[in-house]
Parts: C-alpha cells; structure tokens; sequence
C-alpha cells in the first residue's frame, strides 16, 4: 500500500510531487554513494546537482517545508534521468520513480496556472508535432539531405548563417547524421535463416526508423541468421517517450495502449527494442498505466503482458545463445552504454558478450564508460551547456583507446557523439553493435 507523505492529510494536499508513493522518499537512507556516478554532480560539484542532493530537494517540497524557487527547480532541470544513480545505490532507490512523477506533477502545476513549459513551439511542432511520426520525419530531413548532397550545411556552416537560426533547431542541425540511404521499408514479415528458434516482432520507433533505418535492417538481419521469424507490425507507432518525459500524459498513454494491442505480445516470443531509450520506455508501460490511470487494473495487466515480453536485441540474443558469426572484422572498438541500457534497464555485460563473438574484433574498455554522453533523450536541445560539457568528457574518453569504431546501442547517443567528432575533425566510424554483428554474418567488410 503506497503511503501518503506526511503533509498530504493538509489541505496542501495538492502541492508538487504530494502524489508520490511516499516510501521511496524514505528508501533514501542519504549514504551518498550515488555521487560519484552522477553526472551533473561530476561537472558541477554541487551537492544540490546530485541524486542525494534532488532526492532531499524534492522530499522537502512534498513535506511542504521548502518551495520550489527557480533555484531550486534549475537543480532538478538539471537532473538528466540518466538513472546512474540507481544502479549505484546500495538501498535499491527508484530515482526515476521519484523524479519522473515529481516533473509530471510540476508541469500539472505549471498548466494549471497558464504557464506549461510543454506548450512552446518547439514542443507543439518539433518535439510531439514531428519526432515522433516516422513519415513526417523522413519528409522533413529530404531537404537536409539535399543540403548535406550539396554540402550547403557545411558552407552555411563556415560562414557563421547557421548562427541565425533559433538556438535549438541550430542544435539540431548540428546533431543530425550524415544521413545515409537506409534502404526500403521493412517488409511485415521476414523468415529465419536455418531452423527456426524463435518468432519475434520488431520495434521501429519514429526518429530511429527515419534516421538509422540501415539498423533496422542489420537488426533483422541479425535476427534472421539466429534462426527467428521477424514480424514487423505496420501499425506500430512512437513508443511515446517523448511524450511521457515533458508531461504530455494523454498521448503517451494512447501510444502504449495502440503499440501493445498492435504487437499482440501472445503471438510471439519476444518483442524486440534496438533503440534504449525506446526499450526502457515500452518495458515501463505497465508502470506509466498505473501511474496516469490509477485504479484501471485491466489496462494494466494488459500493459503487463506486453512489457514481458519487450527485450532489447542484445538482452534477447544472450538469451537465446548466438550463432557464432563467422566473418573477421580486424577493428579496435569501443563500446559505451547508453544510460537506458545499463542504467533503466541493467543490460551491460550482453553486447560486450556478442561483440566479443566477432572474430577480430578487439574491445577496448574505457573510462567512465556508463556516464552519460549529454544526450540524455532531448537535454542535448533542452540543455545545451551540461550537454556539451558531458560529451567533452565522454569524448575524450572514447578517443583515448584509439577506436577505429565505437559502438553504443542508442540513437540518441550515437547521433551525439557524431556531432562531436564532426566537431572535432575526427573521423570515426559510429555503430551499433548489430550492425558489426550483421557485417560479420554477411562476412563483408567495415567501411573503414
Ligand atoms: S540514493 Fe541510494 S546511494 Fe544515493 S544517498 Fe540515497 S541511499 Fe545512498
Ligand atoms: S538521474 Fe542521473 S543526473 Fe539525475 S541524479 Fe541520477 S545520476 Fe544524477
């Protein structure tokens, strides 16, 4: 039985973040051994910018004994979900599970007074009217494909005009790939290769499928050589994680309602995620139910047998045992976690295992390997300074084991990485695991 925070009998009952399960508050037993693994506490050394620090923060504003001044709501801004701290934390706290409901609830509190930080055109247009629908995503990168074609960014670029445009569409100008032909759409169904081990459905997502559809592809491929049946449901749409993190509740729970009645889970054995972000957000659906629809037990279960069955590719393949892929890849890599991989979903030693598979390939280890990169889902738009100053570190760190490729399993920390070499005049082979894995299989060689 969740328990109510001491002030929510007073008719303050509806301040921010008073809605929260109040015993998570409470697993807090304020050791500090999550410091160290925080970002935003690494750069900034400020113990207000540290899980300790937010959790303190945020029990004090339910507790009714602080407000929520602009100081202190730029400390928990700051936070980036990466969840490191909960993978540190010896007291099993849900970080996420504190500060995801405490942000909803803020926003809630902003709207009802006419001041939703959700409501700007950079939300209405870019981050729900755009991101999240693959079909408006590949029509409105054809014109910087044709630019990148021409290679009127990089004149744009040099001579300062693309200092005029907004300061986050300059980001994400910066942020996108050189974008490669990605090949067709996925046909619905594609067969095993050799006998058939397992029936899996493939989760596309929107920016993924507009952006790294080639991982789709290497993804399925993979899959196909491992003896499954892929079926890849039309219908599918965004996993409504953009939605869910600024508070857009409504949307984000008909995302998860349309995505787990169009995968009907019963039919295979797993649903598999190559994208983290997307994969921590579709294991968390019954969760986000219970949270924005309490009470509604049929929704949840529901949710319930869906997420049972979502896997990320390398989880799945781990599970399942490789079919030792045959081609040499002679490369130096290095492989940095995405935080919703090794974090929100505890995935870390998989890919390291199916990377290790591939004849050749040597693994480096780094450092700081599961710090986050500054992408952190749209902080590297919302939060541009801590995003730079994270993929500065993170950066070097990569650079330092003299990779010829680097591989991460999550779009969004690719694309931020990327950006950087881009920026910083190296050029370095960015992947995913499953397309070394496929190169292998296909026994082709790496494009560097
Ligand atoms: S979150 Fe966990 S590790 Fe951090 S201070 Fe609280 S109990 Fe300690
Ligand atoms: S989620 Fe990440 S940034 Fe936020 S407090 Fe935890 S470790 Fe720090």
């Amino acid at each position: 039985m969740p328990t109510a925070s001491p002030a929510a009998e007073s008719p303050a009952s509806a301040r921010i973040g008073s809605d929260i399960d109040y015993d998570r508050f409470l697993d807090c037993i304020h050791c500090g051994l999550c410091t160290a693994s925080c970002p935003t506490y690494l750069e900034t050394g400020d113990e207000n910018n540290g899980p300790r620090g937010r959790i303190y923060l945020m029990r004090a504003i339910v507790d009714g004994r602080l407000d929520l001044t602009p100081q202190v709501e730029r400390h928990l801004d700051l936070c980036l979900d990466c969840r490191a701290c909960e993978t540190a934390c010896p007291s099993g706290v849900q970080y996420g599970r504190l500060i995801e409901p405490f942000r909803a609830s803020q926003r809630h509190a902003d709207a009802a007074q006419g001041r939703a930080k959700n409501a700007d055109w950079f939300h209405r247009l870019i981050l729900y009217g755009l991101f999240p629908y693959a079909l408006r995503m590949r029509l409105a990168l054809l014109p910087a494909k044709l630019m990148q074609w021409l290679r009127i960014d990089r004149l744009m670029e040099r001579l300062g005009l693309i200092n005029l445009l907004p300061l986050r569409l300059r980001r994400m100008q910066r942020l996108l790939p050189k974008l490669k032909p990605g090949g067709p759409m996925l046909p619905e169904f594609l067969p095993a290769i050799g006998p058939k081990r397992a029936r899996v459905a493939l989760f596309t997502g929107c920016v993924a499928d507009a952006v790294f559809r080639h991982t789709h592809w290497a993804t399925a491929r993979v899959l196909q050589q491992n003896g499954c049946e892929v079926v890849i449901p039309r219908a599918q749409v965004c996993c409504g994680a953009i939605h869910y993190h600024s508070g857009a509740d409504t949307p984000a729970l008909r995302m998860a309602q349309t995505n787990a009645a169009t995968f009907d889970a019963a039919s295979v054995d797993a649903v598999i995620v190559n994208v983290a972000g997307c994969g921590s957000m579709l294991k968390d659906y019954a969760h986000v139910a219970h949270e924005l629809d309490p009470g509604n037990d049929e929704l949840a279960s529901r949710l319930g047998q869906f997420v049972s069955k979502v896997r990320d590719v390398s989880e799945f393949l781990a599970e399942l045992g490789l079919v030792t892929p045959p081609g040499e890849i002679k490369l130096r890599a290095v492989y940095q976690d995405a935080c919703h991989l090794v974090h929100a979903q505890r995935v870390r030693e998989q890919p390291r295992d199916l990377l290790s598979k591939i004849p050749g390939l040597q693994v480096i280890p780094m450092m700081e390997p599961e710090i986050c990169c500054g992408a952190a889902g749209s902080s590297n738009l919302t939060e541009p300074e801590m995003s730079d100053r994270l993929i500065e570190r993170k950066l070097k760190n990569l650079l330092e084991t003299n990779p010829h490729v680097i591989v991460t399993g999550n779009v969004g920390c690719s694309m931020q990485i990327q950006a950087a070499l881009r920026a910083a005049g190296r050029d370095v082979w960015v992947a995913h695991p499953m397309e070394l894995l496929d190169l292998s299989y296909r026994r082709e060689k790496p494009p560097v």
